[in-house]
């Protein structure tokens, strides 16, 4: 899940993003000047691009190799990326060296090399598109999915159940007597119990579950392929932990919090938005309850 771990900052990402336009400039500038040495004649400036190793040479190639940002190295179209690049400055040389031969270039290998070059700029905008979708879909303070992108992955996670046959359930949590730790401590030390929450929460969860900021402090867990008996044993171990948990706020004082938990099955067939009601209706019995509880929606 790609949620309290999800420590790249935005400016990180944002500065990948501009890294990558910057990138996407040079190479239309490279590709123009290969060009012109092909069309018109021109002596090539860029006694680089005959090197073996030319693709680590040109602009793009020398900021990617040395310098790209982490952000950009983990992405999944980071190697399909390095690899059309690489292609694409073998058979530039090969097209190089034949001008400079006098030789014929034969249409397949020019084909060869401008598919390459344009699918690489392709590529390059669409890790552009996933660094900032990554950005819009994440809740920047605690690293959680924020609410804009729950109600798609939910859908998601709903369709699967459906595709597997199996049960889904989601859980719905809200920190006990909160708005006392803000008015007590200031907001900094609210926020930080915000982030130690979430964080917890990463960690505690499993691989396949996903969680996400719904509202101040009021979150969502979503748990697939889980029995009932499984998800209320689950969530009364996190209610429990969560309890044990200890907080270093900025002024140093060490502080523990509860939440109310409201845990409903997803009916398969039903709107995503009426287990969301119906986690809020259990978490709503659980603060009645006292707080610090974990009820189940239980059909009305
Ligand atoms: P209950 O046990 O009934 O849930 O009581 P509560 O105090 O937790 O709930 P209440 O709804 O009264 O207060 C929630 C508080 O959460 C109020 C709001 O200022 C605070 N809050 C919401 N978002 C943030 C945030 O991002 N940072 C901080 N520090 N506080 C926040
Ligand atoms: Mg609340
Ligand atoms: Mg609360």
């Amino acid at each position: 899940m790609a949620d309290g771990s999800n420590t790249s900052s935005t400016t990180e990402m944002f500065s990948a993003v501009r890294a990558l336009d910057t990138g996407i400039k040079n190479h239309a500038a490279w590709l123009k000047a290969l060009h012109e040495t092909l069309v018109c004649n021109e002596q090539h400036a860029n006694e680089s691009d005959y090197r073996d190793d030319a693709h680590r040479h040109c602009k793009f190639g020398y900021w990617f190799y040395n310098e790209v940002q982490p952000v950009i190295r983990s992405n999944g179209l980071y190697e399909r990326i390095e690899s059309l690049h690489h292609e694409m400055h073998d058979h530039a040389r090969e097209l190089l060296l034949k001008k400079q031969d006098k030789q014929n270039i034969e249409t397949a290998l020019y084909n060869k090399f401008i598919n390459e070059a344009l699918t690489f700029k392709l590529e390059v905008r669409n890790l552009q598109f996933d660094l900032m979708n990554q950005v819009c879909a994440v809740d920047q303070l605690t690293g959680a999915w924020n609410r804009h992108a729950m109600l798609y992955k939910l859908v998601q996670e709903q369709e699967r159940a459906v595709r597997k046959s199996s049960e889904l359930h989601i859980c719905m949590l809200d920190i006990d007597n909160f708005k006392p730790i803000n008015d007590q401590y200031g907001h900094p030390a609210g926020d930080q119990v915000l982030k130690d929450i979430a964080r917890f929460f990463y960690i505690s969860l499993r691989k396949y579950d996903s969680f996400f900021r719904y509202g101040g402090e009021e979150f969502i867990c979503c748990m697939p392929e889980i029995s009932s008996n499984e998800a209320f044993t689950a969530v009364e171990r996190l209610r429990e932990n969560l309890e044990k948990l200890q907080i270093s706020l900025p002024s140093g004082e060490t502080i523990s919090v509860t939440a109310s938990f409201g845990l409903a099955q997803v009916d398969l067939e039903a709107a995503i938005e009426e287990a969301i009601q119906n986690a809020d209706h259990a978490l709503l019995q659980a603060k009645a309850e006292g707080r610090n509880k974990v009820c189940v929606w239980r059909g009305e």
